[in-house]
């Protein structure tokens, strides 16, 4: 076996294969401990090099490494890059053919490969595993290590038999990576592997660029837009819970003008491929994406992440964030919550096993504490990594740049670990808060709690501020988690001198985010269909319609319609631009009627000191859908309506429907070539003249009326729309 004894000698094989001049971290130190035949255990963040840890000694060791990981997806990838520096690497995973896996089996045993990566589906077949009985082996790699722990984020069952399926190959050193393992996961992925032994290479977790924030989710997408606008021209990405909420949003941006690419599983190979790719190569600044998009991506200059919706875990959080500022410089972590994302989350695993449910549960339990906390969010990340960070002031977090009220909580923390120790030191949090409430539930019942000099001492406080007391407790290392039994607290020693002999604590309130409302079930189709426009304005613009209306002789309707005065009375539109980006309005409904309505809302906005939403207006994308563009462009083409309905597949009653939402949402349309096809100018100025007098446009209303009685509905719809577009656009 050649071991590089030397510093220098392992550096020289680093420039020799890699063309690195330096190590970076601890690499150096977890690469000798890997060659020297030790387990090892690297914990080191996303980015910071884990690979280079086990390539490495790969190739300088005699045999070949196996390299297990779960992506199946990235595996080609990592293996390409390999071969492009000249390395020997290769795949096995289900992708193979026969004839592909013969070759590699042959290239193997002859000893030429240095790498092998496979994915544990593979590793679990007798034939691969008899193939690799054949093969000198040097020692095996398990990346993203984490999946074998069930109280992890990702849990792969089949990691779980990892062990014994490498136990078959001999006495093999294992080097174990990952970029997340609370110390209870950490401590799984010992025990399941057989390597408590082994020796530990944490790396600090602190990414001191980036920049923690958690916002109310309410009215998200203005907040967004408003978010972007301030870092227009980045690259960031924006996470969303669901493949529709990706597309929604990236349509929505685009709308908006930004340059933002959808990305999601649900997507054509090709269509995903290509907006990643634009995204590396900056044509587009922003991937809007699910989970799916991430892994592997190594852009060192992402200046922002954004959690549309909370994200199932501290864990994933800390390694979708990780994805911003790679380079070392910007980095903004923003993450809209809302407590209704939680709900949502935890319905999805209604069909999981109870274990499997309880795991996810606790999982968002600390999502939920993370966002809630007024501690600061880098204490609070590294405290949940097993890592003690003690600044005062990080000053890049949302909690540290505006500190939350503090008050003396010293008694309060008392009454906590006095809780603590009187049940022994064998009870989670809500029980604790039971005891120290007074809450006589079945627990405090069986164990006799309610005896305890603690029952009951809580005071008027109520049990979400004792939950905070507890938790920032346990951030300020008076408690800690006892990493045996889930959810059990116990006292640190910390804990034990601070009863002994209390010293002045100070602790801040929790954010409530209980009295925000959500936007998110608002359909973009109708913006203001909930009540909550600003009334006053609207009866102002109520009544300047209807003096308008009476100036040009026109139904109020005509004008603008209820809905876009209600959006007015909501977004307070003060210029042109943003007033034809109202839903129903348009630049042909500004320049006929704008004035007017524009100095009626810029002086109530004055007058009342209004924060005008001019430069968030979320324009909606609902009309600009292809299918509306498409209409609008064969119209002006002067194309039969049959034949365009025909084309997209509609009746000519959808076709109908389609040209009135158009023309509601403000675009003049001229029809005249097909209307004078099928009713002569006398009719037309019949109905024409109906719609002028008549106080409303319902289409019922206009069929019953009994002057229009020798017309059809078609016939009806379509002058009512020549009217709507000759007045009202
Ligand atoms: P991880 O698996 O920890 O997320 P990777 O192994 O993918 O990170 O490495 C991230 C980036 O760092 C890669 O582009 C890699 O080439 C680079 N890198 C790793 N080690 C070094 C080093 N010693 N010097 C320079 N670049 C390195
Ligand atoms: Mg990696």
């Amino acid at each position: 076996m050649i071991v590089a004894e030397e510093k220098d000698e392992l550096k020289v094989k680093l420039k020799e294969f890699f063309g690195y001049t330096s190590f970076r971290g601890n690499q150096e130190s977890v690469i000798r401990n890997i060659l020297s035949g030790k387990n090892t255990f690297v914990i080191m963040p996303t980015g910071a090099g884990k690979s280079l840890c086990y390539q490495l000694p790969a190739m300088i060791k005699e045999g070949l490494a196996i390299v297990i990981s779960p992506l199946i997806a990235l595996m080609k990838n990592q293996v390409d890059q390999l071969n492009a520096y000249g390395i020997h690497a290769r795949f096995l995973n289900s992708t193979l053919s026969k004839a592909e896996i013969t070759r590699l089996k042959k290239d193997a045993i002859n000893g030429t490969v240095k790498l092998l990566y496979v994915a544990p589906e593979s590793l679990n077949k007798e034939e691969n595993i008899a193939f690799l009985q054949k093969v000198k082996v040097s020692f095996v790699a398990i990346d993203e290590a984490h999946c074998i722990s069930e109280w992890g984020h990702d849990f792969r069952p089949e990691y779980r038999k990892i062990k014994t399926m490498i136990a078959q190959l001999g006495q093999l050193p294992v080097i174990a990576l990952t970029a997340t393992a609370t110390p209870k996961v950490q401590l799984d992925i010992q025990k399941n592997l057989q390597m408590e032994e082994a020796d530990v290479f944490l790396s600090s977790f602190n990414r001191k660029n980036l920049y923690y924030e958690v916002r109310p989710k309410k009215e998200t997408k203005k907040q967004l837009i408003r978010f972007l606008k301030d870092h227009k021209g980045k690259s960031g990405i924006i996470y969303c819970l669901s493949r529709k909420k990706v597309e929604e949003i990236a349509q929505l941006l685009n709308v908006n003008g930004f340059k933002a690419a959808p990305y999601h599983a649900g997507l054509d190979p090709d269509v995903r491929v290509k907006n990643q790719d634009d995204f590396l190569n900056e044509e587009v600044d922003v991937v809007v994406a699910t989970i799916a998009f991430g892994m592997g991506i190594d852009k060192p200059d992402v200046r922002f992440v954004v959690h549309y919706d909370v994200p199932k875990s501290l864990e994933g959080y800390y390694q979708e964030t990780g994805r911003a500022g790679r380079d070392g410089l910007e980095g903004i972590c923003l993450m809209f919550y809302s407590h209704n994302d939680l709900n949502k989350l935890e319905k999805f695993n209604k069909d999981k096993t109870v274990q499997e449910r309880e795991n996810a549960r606790v999982l968002l339990q600390e999502m939920e504490y993370y966002a809630e906390s007024p501690v600061c969010r880098r204490r609070q990340l590294l405290h949940y990594f097993g890592e003690e960070y003690t600044e005062q002031n990080c000053g890049a977090c949302d909690n540290c740049v505006n500190p939350r009220e503090r008050f003396d909580g010293t008694a309060a923390v008392q009454t906590a670990l006095l809780a603590a120790r009187q049940t022994g030191e064998r009870f989670g949090l809500n029980h604790l808060v039971n005891v120290i409430r007074g809450i006589e539930d079945e627990y405090v019942k069986s164990y006799g709690h309610f005896d305890l000099a603690i029952y009951g001492k809580g005071g008027d406080e109520d049990g979400d501020y004792w939950k905070s007391v507890i938790r920032q407790a346990l951030i300020y290392q008076y408690l800690e988690k006892d990493i045996e039994n889930i959810g059990v607290l116990k006292l640190t020693e910390k804990g034990r001198k601070f009863l002994n002999k209390p010293h002045p604590i100070e602790l801040a309130r929790d954010h409530d985010y209980t009295t925000d409302i959500e936007d998110e079930e608002v359909s973009t189709e109708k913006p203001s269909s909930s009540k909550s426009y600003d009334e006053k304005l609207f009866e102002m613009l109520k009544n300047l319609r209807k003096q308008v209306a009476r100036q040009k002789n026109l139904p109020p309707y005509v004008i603008f319609q209820d809905p876009s005065l209600e959006e007015m009375a909501t977004t307070y539109p003060t210029t042109r631009e943003d007033l034809a980006a109202i839903n129903g309005v348009g630049m042909g409904k500004v320049n006929k009627f704008g004035k007017e309505f524009l100095e009626v809302i810029q002086k109530y906005v004055d007058e009342n000191d209004i924060e005008t939403a001019s430069d968030v207006i979320v324009k909606s994308s609902v009309n600009k859908s292809k299918i509306k563009i498409f209409i609008i462009q064969q119209i002006d083409r002067k194309v039969d309506l049959e034949e365009i309905a025909e084309s997209k597949s509609l009746t000519f009653d959808e076709l109908l429907t389609e040209i009135e939402n158009i023309c509601y949402s403000g675009t003049k349309l001229n029809l005249d070539y097909y209307i004078d096809e099928v009713l002569d100018e006398h009719k037309q100025g019949q109905i024409f003249d109906y719609f002028l007098n008549s106080e409303t446009d319902s289409l019922e209303e206009a069929m019953n009326d009994e002057n229009n009685a020798e017309f059809n509905e078609e016939e009806i719809r379509l002058m009512r729309i020549k009217f709507l577009s000759e007045y009202a656009n």
